[in-house]
């Protein structure tokens, strides 16, 4: 994805008071881009994408997937995966997305993929991808998963959600094909 592939920020998400001081908020020129600001107590916003943490789960060859409860895509599939809290690692986030959404309980053994995407209608995502692999609980959606369950690649359930979880399905079949397991980042050139 490219500079400007991305909507930039729309209203909503830009502050109209300033949160510390409820002056009116203008915009400033700050550290090369012009970005919201308040003119009373200097208050800079700092528009970033979201981060937010993933799996990469096989069983017997097939991928695990859950299908989304709310809004946005309800009723759509992705890769067990949810936005990071304030006091999380990446890797803790995966773990704990996962467990909520299939009730598995797993171990990370290696960072697959980091892509950029868009929560629609308007929010950038960056979504950091971990293989991982089972070691207990029992299949059962939970959480903001309305179904989880494993399936073919060649037999994926759909429509798929997002596009950054389809760019990591098509490289996870890839790998199935080429090497028979998902490649970790180290292991690739
Ligand atoms: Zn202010």
């Amino acid at each position: 994805m490219e500079p400007g592939d991305l909507p930039l920020p729309a209203d909503r998400h830009v502050f109209r008071y300033c949160p510390q001081c409820r002056t009116e908020m203008g915009r400033r020129l700050d550290g090369g881009s012009e970005r919201p600001a308040c003119p009373a107590c200097g208050l800079v916003q700092y528009l970033n994408p979201a981060p937010a943490a993933g799996i990469v789960l096989l069983r017997e060859g097939r991928v695990c997937l859950v299908k989304r409860r709310f809004e946005p895509k309800r009723g759509q599939w992705s890769l067990p995966s949810g936005f990071m809290e304030w006091d999380e690692a990446p890797a803790t986030t995966a773990r704990r997305e996962t467990l909520e959404e299939t009730g598995l309980e797993v171990e990370l053994t290696g960072l697959y993929a980091v892509e950029q995407g868009l929560l629609p209608p308007d929010t950038p995502v960056v979504v950091v991808f971990y293989v991982a692999r089972e070691t207990g609980g029992s299949l059962e959606a939970g959480d903001d998963a309305e179904e989880a369950g494993f399936y073919a690649l060649d037999e994926l359930p759909g429509p798929l959600a997002f596009a950054a979880h389809r760019r990591v399905l098509a490289r996870l079949g890839e790998d199935l094909r080429a090497h028979g397991r998902p490649l970790v980042a180290r292991e690739r050139p």
